[in-house]
């Protein structure tokens, strides 16, 4: 019959309009308590429309969420190779990205010259990054992954750090990258066959030493001693790296002073 579809589609926006009060009231302040009730709105089995007032509220991102790349390195009370990179900087990502958007710089030995595994700077323009994830994908080493982190707006493009990100900015602990993506990371961790960097694991193996069955972060929370041990050598750490970082930066200010400057330059340009 005709105007029997549309019919059926007002019914059905009928129906989730009333939902959305049945399960406002269903909820009420509970939404707000643990995650779960939130999550349970935002996801599949949800009735009605759901408004998520964000900034104070965020979608929860789902595990192969991708946004811009950072790069994995050791935990800072690593017992083997505390703070080290897992990046070997041999190129591949920067080769496979196609905007050609990362610049790595080798490190080097001061006395032989000749070149470390390891990266001495690494840069990621994340204006021109299109969020592909061929470079977390081609890898061979699992040191760069795709972030969740998406709040990235700024006031300013210019500077290294702000929308070019060094490698003080991309760096972050590997147990960032289990907290965002456990599964992937215990599928990469059953290919590589442990936990920690594939090198590593190579020389454990050759050596018949034993791999760690865990990531560092978990074995050390279960185990008071190395708990203990971890925590003096992160103070010790955390004070070292204060000592040698200057004066602390207000962020607040800084990015309050970016948004003046950027202003003026729009002013300037527009008269
Ligand atoms: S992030 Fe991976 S692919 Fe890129 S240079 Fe480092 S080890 Fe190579
Ligand atoms: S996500 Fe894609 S575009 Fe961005 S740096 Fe990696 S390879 Fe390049």
């Amino acid at each position: 019959m005709n105007g029997m579809g549309i019919l059926k589609g007002l019914g059905v926006t009928l129906k989730h309009f009333f939902q959305t009060y049945v399960d406002d009231i269903k909820y009420g302040g509970r939404k707000y308590i643990g995650n779960e009730n939130f999550e349970t709105r935002q996801g599949l089995k949800a009735q009605g429309a759901y408004t998520v007032q964000y900034p104070e509220e965020k979608l929860a991102m789902p595990e192969r969420f991708r946004f811009v790349p950072f790069l994995v390195v050791e935990e800072p009370d690593h017992p083997d190779r505390a703070g080290h990179d897992w990046c070997t900087s041999c190129g591949i990502c920067a080769k496979v990205c196609p905007p050609q958007c990362i610049w790595i710089v080798r490190s080097e030995d001061p006395v032989t010259k000749r070149p470390v595994p390891e990266p001495e700077a690494f840069f990621i323009d994340i204006d021109i990054c299109m969020n592909c994830g061929y470079c977390a994908e081609f890898c061979p080493f699992d040191a760069i992954k795709m972030d969740h982190d998406y709040e990235m707006a700024d006031y300013d493009r210019t500077g290294v750090g702000l929308h070019i990100h060094d490698k003080p900015r991309l760096s972050k602990p590997f147990s960032y990258y289990y907290d965002i993506a456990p599964t992937t990371a215990a599928e990469e961790a059953a290919g590589r066959g442990g936990w920690e960097h594939p090198d590593v694991i190579k020389e454990k193996k050759k050596s018949g030493q034993p791999v760690m069955d865990k990531p560092w972060h978990m074995l050390r929370a279960e185990d008071p001693e190395a708990r203990a041990a971890a925590a003096a050598a992160a103070q010790a750490a955390a004070a070292s790296a204060s000592a040698s970082a200057g004066p602390k930066v207000d962020m607040a200010a800084e990015r309050a002073k970016r948004r003046q400057e950027a202003l003026a330059r729009h002013r300037a340009w527009k008269q």
